[in-house]
């Protein structure tokens, strides 16, 4: 399904935000930070950055507490930008409430000229680790046929890949095995982008480039066997995609957001 289509440009310039996890009122913290506060503080940086955007796409854990009130003020924000915007669940998340495209179990892909973004919905309802079941594995099988020509992005909430992160490891898409053997059949997928994990990070499979990108809120100590947090400021992930299926991608942090976080909490 298509959801946006833009086939006059060369070049687009998209961004990744994650895990904000906001509360269902903006003066509430996470974990001692203002999860409302460093997004803002984030989003402010983008509009800065970059005021030529052609969408933003956020991979999850979007509400801390899912509760209506929370969904709407992010919405009533993210309406505000006039910039296509489009958001996947992640384990924190609740699909009832959740403001996705139709329905959350439902393959989409966006199209950007030569380029796809293809959303999946790797959450299960009452589980903290991903899965991602049959039909969409089928649909997404089918969308990759249909986009043969295109250079592919996939985004999901949860890593398919190990973060050599004991705790985090335990809570990843479990059938990764699964999703891979979908991507083997097609040669068009160029990058997967996920988040979930708090962190910059990048594993390579097949020539296929899987990122993961830091939380709005947040950060998880790379590489700690235990639940730990670091002290990276939040941050968000640029991509520029060119027409002749190039691609660059950074992340930037935004510096000046960092509290004074409570290192000691010891449960996610
Ligand atoms: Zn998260
Ligand atoms: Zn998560």
């Amino acid at each position: 399904m298509t959801l946006f289509s833009n086939n006059h440009q060369q070049r687009w310039t998209i961004v990744q935000i994650s895990d904000t996890h906001l509360m269902n009122q903006e003066d509430l913290e996470f974990v001692h930070m203002n999860p409302e506060r460093s997004f803002h503080a984030v989003m402010h940086d983008i509009q800065q950055q970059y005021p030529q955007l052609d969408a933003i796409f956020h991979t999850g854990d979007l509400a801390q507490i899912p509760v209506a009130e929370t969904y709407q003020r992010y919405l009533q924000f993210m309406q505000t930008l006039n910039t296509p915007h489009f958001q996947i669940p992640g384990n924190h998340d609740d699909a009832a409430v959740f403001p996705f495209h139709l329905q959350s179990n439902q393959v989409h892909a966006i199209e950007l000229g030569n380029w796809s973004v293809i959303l999946l919905n790797t959450a299960v309802k009452g589980r903290i680790d991903g899965w991602m079941d049959a039909a969409q594995l089928q649909q997404l099988d089918q969308l990759l046929q249909q986009h043969a020509q295109q250079q592919v992005i996939i985004a999901c909430h949860h890593h398919p890949f190990d973060m050599q992160s004991h705790w985090i490891d335990q809570h990843k898409l479990k059938n990764t095995e699964a999703l891979i053997d979908v991507l083997a059949r097609h040669n068009n997928v160029k990058l997967v982008l996920c988040g979930h994990v708090h962190q910059d990070s990048l594993n390579e499979w097949q020539g296929i480039q899987f990122y993961s990108t830091p939380s709005t809120c947040v950060q998880f100590k790379p590489h700690s066997q235990h639940f730990a947090l670091g002290p990276e400021a939040p941050g968000y992930r640029v991509l520029h995609l060119n027409a002749d299926g190039s691609f660059s991608t950074q992340v930037h942090r935004v510096e000046h957001v960092t509290q004074q976080i409570n290192f000691e909490i010891s449960g996610y």
